[in-house]
């Protein structure tokens, strides 16, 4: 009750803002100016990979684009919260009604070690929380740093080898229906690695759903 009391007492002090443009015209963590910039995509996969559908909720613009930087390169970690809500109100209308386990692709330990945290570990934290889906820490790992490569050629050969599944969750997922989450889609080559590497670990029964899809303009 204390805990409750002194909340709200905080919050009256440091009113809410919008962490896209930090005005104070919200209840919310996001405005609803900044809300109306959110294009969400349509209901069906926007790619199928080795007959694993893949959804992605948003385009990646304006202010999706903003609080993804903002929680990988600003160490805003509540802007997790708004990206689990824009998924989970995607997610809601795929109606998928399946009793997934929550996975996402971890961060390169220098990555983690330099921004202070793990930022899909956040998202699918909160994810789990509004879905009430079971999520798994670290069940995929990143073993190998990947330098930027936007040739899509040259991102495929890049990210060979970059993942592993956790061997101590291994057995955990194997055969549970897996809702793979991550931030950003652009050439595919980093889910389908995903993808692959889950197969050969004998996970097949895979959705994917990335929060944002870069579309060229
Ligand atoms: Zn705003």
């Amino acid at each position: 009750m204390f805990k409750g009391l002194l909340l709200k007492i905080l919050d009256l002090i440091y009113k809410k803002k919008c962490i896209v443009c930090s005005c104070a015209k919200t209840d919310d963590l996001l405005c609803k100016n900044c809300a109306k910039d959110v294009n969400f995509l349509s209901g069906f996969p926007h790619k199928i990979y080795n007959s694993i559908p893949i959804y992605s909720a948003c385009v990646y613009t304006t202010t999706v684009k903003t609080i993804i930087h903002l929680l990988k390169f600003s160490h805003k970690k509540q802007a997790s919260l708004v990206l689990a809500q824009l998924l989970f109100e995607y997610f809601k209308k795929l109606k998928l009604n399946n009793d997934f386990i929550i996975v996402y692709p971890g961060s390169f330990y220098l990555t983690k070690w330099m921004r202070g945290y793990e930022h899909m570990y956040l998202v699918a934290k909160e994810f789990s929380k509004l879905s009430g889906l079971k999520f798994y820490k670290s069940a995929i790992l990143k073993v190998k740093n990947i330098t930027p490569q936007y040739k899509a050629k040259n991102r495929r050969k890049n990210v060979l080898g970059a993942y592993q599944i956790n061997k101590k969750i291994i057995n955990k997922i194997k055969d549970k229906p897996i809702l793979l989450i991550d931030d950003i889609i652009t050439t595919g080559a980093t889910i389908e690695e995903v993808i692959n590497t889950l197969k050969k670990e004998g996970v097949s029964n895979i959705t994917c759903i990335t929060i944002s899809k870069a579309i060229k303009m």
